[in-house]
């Protein structure tokens, strides 16, 4: 097991003043470095900056930070969550950590999916063929991975969007989807 233990710290968060959360912060005892790499090749909707280094990460509705020497999170509505999620994540660290022989580790920063570049390259007719009520819902859940790109059948069947689909071809199988 790479995280034996931890030095938790739960603050009261002052990025809101409406709202009343926490953030919490895990100080390891370890330098958990090696495992960012193997974190990026597994939690896909991450992201790796070699600077840091640090993979930053979602959990619900909790912005995450794995750094070499600590695990942050944040939006927690009380200390017990704070302690849970905490848990959740060294837990995963760990897991991963067990697995990394099956793994390949991946060191490079992996853009997110925006749904404003997807939206500025669909036939924006709004038809509804997706079964979406606009090109712009349809965008939404593409950049989220919720759908596919061949259910706009129009960009299939319409040449003059050959350019489009083969650019969103292009942002789809390199970027990855935005949670
Ligand atoms: S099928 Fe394509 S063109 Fe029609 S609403 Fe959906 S995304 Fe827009």
């Amino acid at each position: 097991m790479l995280i034996e233990s931890y030095d938790l710290k739960i603050e009261v968060s002052d990025h809101s003043a409406e709202v009343f959360e926490y953030e919490a912060i895990a100080h390891l005892p370890v330098d958990v470095r090696e495992v960012l790499p193997y974190l990026n090749a597994t939690l896909k909707s991450g992201t790796y900056y070699t600077d840091g280094p640090v993979f930053s990460w979602r959990l619900n509705d909790h912005k995450v930070g794995f750094w070499y020497d600590r695990i942050a999170a944040d939006h927690l509505d009380s200390r017990d969550q704070a302690k849970e999620v905490i848990d959740h994540l060294v837990k995963i660290v760990n897991d991963i950590w067990d697995k990394r022989e099956e793994i390949e580790p991946d060191t490079v920063t992996h853009k997110n999916l925006q749904p404003l570049e997807l939206y500025r390259l669909l036939p924006k007719t709004n038809c509804k063929l997706c079964g979406e009520s606009s090109c712009f819902n349809f965008g939404l859940k593409l950049a989220a991975g919720m759908t596919e790109l061949k259910e706009c059948r129009p960009l299939f069947e319409d040449i003059t969007l050959t350019d489009n689909l083969k650019q969103l071809e292009f942002l789809l199988s390199t970027k990855r989807p935005l949670l």
